[in-house]
């Protein structure tokens, strides 16, 4: 799905993107997962909106998670690109879980079976996702299965 990348920078300014992104984090409504999301209490149906001000002055509506990939990289989104979130979470707004890439590949990401891991061990068993940056996904296996490797 393609995601609205408006120059976050330019328009905001760095420390005001930094500011928004803490203020998220900080946020009581937000919860922290186990794989390292941050995740922003739902309000639409694909991603969180917010509206800023702009260091024009006027109000404009943003996605949190793309002030977080700008604030996190200190530049613009790059025109035409996609911010993506290898963790298949909308809501998440953890720069590390932020790519920027093309829609095609933002797309690819939607059909992955991310990795298993070994409840007891914590280890990766097996990586199912061929994706580049490899998606964060994981899920359990039913049992120790760490032999397999
Ligand atoms: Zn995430
Ligand atoms: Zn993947
Ligand atoms: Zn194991």
């Amino acid at each position: 799905m393609p995601t609205n990348t408006k120059p976050v920078i330019t328009n905001l300014g760095a420390e005001e993107a930094a500011a928004i992104v803490q203020e998220w984090h900080d946020h009581p409504d937000t919860i922290t997962t186990p794989s390292g999301c941050w995740i922003a209490k739902r309000t639409s149906a694909d991603y969180k909106k917010i509206h800023c001000q702009e260091l024009n002055g006027n109000v404009s509506q943003y996605q949190l998670h793309v002030i977080a990939w700008a604030a996190a990289n200190n530049k613009d989104p790059p025109t035409g690109m996609d911010i993506s979130h290898l963790c298949h979470e909308n809501y998440c707004f953890f720069s590390g879980h932020l790519v920027a890439e093309s829609s095609t590949l933002n797309n690819r990401r939607k059909r992955c079976y991310g990795s298993r891991y070994c409840p007891l061990h914590k280890n990766i068993v097996v990586h199912l996702c061929d994706h580049n940056p490899r998606c964060v996904i994981s899920k359990a296996t039913d049992k120790c299965s760490c032999h397999v490797i």
